[in-house]
């Protein structure tokens, strides 16, 4: 199916985001897959290369673009070059992070964290999920308790992505620990406060080169300045920016599967057995036919909803349907694409086993499956 939703600016800045990627990241994927984290200069540099918080305006040295196009093309371009998992602290900082402070930094906010944010001297994370709270937000234990002109913090986070790397935490905390839903708010917590440590970077399935970290609060003295957004208001902030946080991992895990899907074509040709090549058995044949008709639907609908959000017009519920559908998709198709590989699609060499290991999350993170089902659920009156 042939894609309607981009213009020639979106296909110039794809060029900008592809080079970067072939230069800066797909030459260190392995050693950063290896070390857990990617170097942060890459980040930096990502900054120089225009590709950080180009919605930031011009006037704190942002494009001033606020079209979430362009955010697609950086994920789709990620995921294009196999660089899912390096790519990440980019499409984080860019697509999940930056709306808070878009939408919530008071002036000298702005002046403090724009230029930051979008040169990459300050990489961005979202600390909500704790040990014992994930699905269940408004269940956190984090306190954030008003003393003077600072708020004392006290608690810990986990699963943190870019929870090593990070410069500035946007972190769920409860100002009023009686309270659920109402007692949330958002306080930015930076590295260096004394008092503010980072724990384990864990180890996981997939998303190697990805830091995810457990962090540590401890009497962390946050200056009431650092607030965003008013005192209480943190629960609706959170689910305000939940379409567009969502809408971001539905359009990666689509161009995961896609890509996927390419990589298969390509070796279902090549790769022979009784004297012909595999894609001509018929029930590859099949299976793959299958596979491109979902994709393209899926296609059709994730651009649907990209031009949505950028009308203002993506409900809740509608990125919740897109993300659990477009998450179990990509993880039906890379399962079935890794299957076409037989023994080599277990193999580290191809990047088919990578790419298995690293959609797992995406029907977790953001929102699992199942609580995208509640919402719908709800959504219909039930
Ligand atoms: C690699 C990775 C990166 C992450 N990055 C971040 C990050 O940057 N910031 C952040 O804040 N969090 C992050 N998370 C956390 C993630 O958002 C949570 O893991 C997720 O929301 C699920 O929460 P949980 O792990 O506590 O599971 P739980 O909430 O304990 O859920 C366990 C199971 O119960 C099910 N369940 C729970 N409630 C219901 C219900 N009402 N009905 C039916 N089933 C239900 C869930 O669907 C799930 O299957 C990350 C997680 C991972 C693995």
């Amino acid at each position: 199916m042939k894609r309607t939703i981009f213009e020639s600016d979106h296909e110039l800045f794809r060029e900008t985001a592809r080079e970067f990627i072939r230069r800066e990241i797909a030459p260190n994927v392995t050693e950063w897959e290896s070390a857990g984290r990617v170097d942060k200069e890459m980040f930096r540099r990502a900054g120089s290369a225009g590709l950080l918080a180009m919605a930031v305006p011009e006037e704190h040295g942002g494009a001033g673009v606020s079209d979430f196009r362009f955010n697609v093309v950086i994920v789709e371009e990620m995921m294009a070059g196999d660089a899912f998992a390096s790519g990440m602290c980019i499409t984080l900082h860019n697509d999940v992070v930056l709306p808070y402070f878009l939408e919530l930094c008071s002036e000298e906010q702005k002046g403090r964290w724009y230029p930051g944010l979008v040169s990459g001297e300050l990489m961005g994370a979202i600390a909500m999920t704790e040990p014992g709270a994930g699905s269940d937000l408004a269940g956190i234990k984090t306190t954030a308790i008003r003393d003077g002109d600072s708020y004392v913090v006290n608690g810990s986070k986990t699963f943190i992505t870019n929870g090593i790397n990070s410069d500035l935490v946007v972190t769920a905390v409860k100002t009023d620990p009686e309270q659920r839903h109402a007692g949330m708010s958002l306080l930015v917590i930076e590295d260096g406060m004394p008092g503010f440590s980072r724990g384990r970077n864990l180890e996981k399935i997939g998303l190697h080169a990805q830091d995810t970290a457990e962090l540590f609060f401890d009497d962390v003295r946050v200056p009431v300045d650092n607030l965003l957004g008013e005192e209480g208001s943190g629960f609706v902030h959170l689910v305000s920016n939940l379409p567009q946080e969502r809408l971001s991992l539905t359009a990666g895990s689509l161009a995961h599967a896609q890509v996927a899907f390419g990589w298969t074509l390509d070796y279902i040709k090549e790769r022979r057995a009784f004297g012909q090549p595999i894609g001509s058995f018929q029930t590859v044949k099949h299976a793959m036919a299958e596979m491109r008709t979902e994709l393209d639907i899926a296609q059709s609908y994730v651009d649907a909803q990209i031009l949505a959000l950028n009308a203002g017009e993506l409900s809740a519920e509608e990125a919740a349907k897109a993300k659990w559908w477009v998450t179990e998709l990509e993880n039906r198709v890379i399962s079935r694409c890794l299957q076409l590989f037989g023994g080599w699609g277990y193999m580290e060499e191809y990047p088919i086993a990578r790419a298995f290991r690293d959609a797992r999350v995406q029907t977790i993170y953001g929102g699992t499956t199942e609580i995208m089902k509640e919402i719908v659920g709800r959504s219909l009156g039930l």
